[in-house]
């Protein structure tokens, strides 16, 4: 009797303490932890983007396969590097996106997908191409300025709907003549040719420039007048 009478004095002594009733299950245990738990820091603020910072956009469909040869070592610089830009898509100028929502309802009534090759290229990207091989022939001068560095301008192969690539006569950056669309195929190399073509046809369907002498790079017809080159670092965090 006695037991149940301090029992009952300590319940309502702490009701009065703390406005609660007492408990020892585990709700209790959990209250007495955070309780001793040093506070959560701030949270931290959203990783900043390309799109917050840049008129770019992200490409992401399932018609566009992304193979970004700056982001692997089958490049003629022999190293990936827009990973450090935080790039691991896709990225065209918003002015490029009409041009880009034709060409994805092109592969669809083909049947067909697109490989991305490269598209927004930052200047700093070009800036070390030029260092690498400062040669106006194949890479752009920086100062001038490489329409992909504008974001205007991609490269591009295209896949089967399988995603499997549809072969053309030359690897892409392959600085050669049969680069060229006015190279004139060998009886061996028709239907790479006639893939070539293909490309040709819906690219200029949906809007875009050809280049001459590089089946895969097509850009928005002005040549970038207008439109300045784009520098992340400062406003991305870039590794070193
Ligand atoms: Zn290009």
């Amino acid at each position: 009797m006695i037991k149940v009478i301090i029992f009952l004095a300590l319940v309502i002594l702490s009701y009065f303490r703390h406005g609660v009733k007492p408990s020892t299950g585990p709700r209790s245990q959990a209250a007495e932890t955070a309780k001793s738990a040093p506070p959560l820091p701030p949270p931290a603020p959203p990783k900043p983007t390309l799109e917050q910072h840049f008129p770019l956009r992200k490409i992401d469909s399932p018609y566009f396969i992304n193979d970004l040869v700056y982001n692997h070592d089958n490049n003629f610089l022999k190293h990936p590097f827009y990973h450090k830009f935080g790039i691991d898509a896709c990225y065209v100028h918003k002015d490029l996106m009409p041009m880009m929502i034709k060409l994805e309802q092109e592969l669809y009534e083909k049947n067909l997908r697109a490989i991305v090759f490269d598209c927004f290229r930052p200047q700093e990207v070009q800036e070390y191409m030029w260092s690498f091989n400062p040669n106006p022939k194949f890479v752009m001068d920086p100062k001038i300025g490489s329409m992909h560095s504008r974001g205007l301008a991609i490269d591009i192969g295209l896949a089967d709907k399988h995603g499997v690539k549809i072969e053309k006569a030359t690897e892409v950056d392959s600085f050669t003549k049969s680069a060229s669309h006015d190279y004139k195929c060998k009886p061996h190399e028709i239907e790479k040719c006639e893939a070539r073509q293909l490309l040709k046809d819906i690219m200029e369907r949906s809007g875009f420039r050809a280049l001459r002498h590089e089946w895969w790079h097509y850009e928005l017809p002005g040549r970038g007048a207008g439109y300045p080159t784009i520098r992340v670092c400062g406003h991305i965090e870039c590794e070193k």
